[in-house]
């Protein structure tokens, strides 16, 4: 296996293919929305900047984690790796365990990465009057995005797609740090893969559109 296309067919037909079958297609939806907000407002991140993993550990839902885990068992196929995030299980405050300085995008799992991931720097929040706004990344000193902006009532909000990925998860309305997250899924997906045979599957392409760290 070498997508994620490819994983959400060797899982068809079990709850977590369902579940990152509607995950990718929100990430996708996001990615083309994104993309747009960014090039209308001008915004980007420094060249080779990934300093906001360097700082951070994601709080995600369990489907988040599931992809995560489900790349890095089976795409990635890295045990070193695995054995990273589950010894940062319990780290509230990063660094994540899956930055990575010698890739492209500073990120090991860039395909699969969590939602707010995709969003930093790269998305409108509301502000306390419930207006759309954008705020500079404070680590972005390169000032290679607009320092702040007010947008139109239209734009789609840090907090909307946060809803829309909400509605994913049936099993739990709780999120938790990223080391938590993925070290669970990883053991759950062990099983359901013991379960299952993965072999003989297709393998579409899914490359993926890059935004920001
Ligand atoms: S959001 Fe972009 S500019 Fe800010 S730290 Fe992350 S990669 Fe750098
Ligand atoms: S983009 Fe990747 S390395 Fe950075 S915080 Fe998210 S999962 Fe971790």
């Amino acid at each position: 296996m070498d997508s994620i296309g490819h994983l959400c067919e060797a899982f068809k037909g079990t709850y977590a293919g369902e579940a990152m079958d509607a995950l990718q297609t929100l990430y996708s939806t996001i990615e083309t929305e994104t993309t747009a907000f960014c090039k209308e407002n001008e915004i980007a991140c420094g060249p080779g900047c990934g300093t906001c993993c360097e700082h951070f550990m994601p709080d995600i839902t369990t489907t988040e984690a599931r992809l995560v885990a489900a790349y890095l068992l089976f795409i990635k196929k890295d045990e070193a790796l695995i054995e990273k995030v589950k010894e940062s299980a319990g780290n509230t405050t990063g660094p994540c365990p899956l930055y990575c300085f010698n890739t492209p995008y500073h990120c090991s799992v860039y395909p699969s990465r969590p939602l707010i991931c995709r969003l930093f720097g790269a998305c409108a929040n509301h502000d306390k009057n419930g207006n759309a706004v954008f705020r500079r990344c404070r680590y972005n000193v390169e000032k290679t995005m607009p320092e702040f902006l007010t947008l139109g009532g239209e734009v789609t909000v840090m907090q909307d797609y946060a809803y829309l990925l909400r509605s994913l998860d049936q099993e739990s309305e709780e999120a938790s740090m990223l080391g938590d997250a993925v070290s669970s899924q990883i053991e759950q997906l062990r099983f359901l893969a013991s379960m299952l045979d993965l072999s003989d599957r297709p393998n579409p392409d899914d490359t993926p559109n890059p935004i920001a760290s």
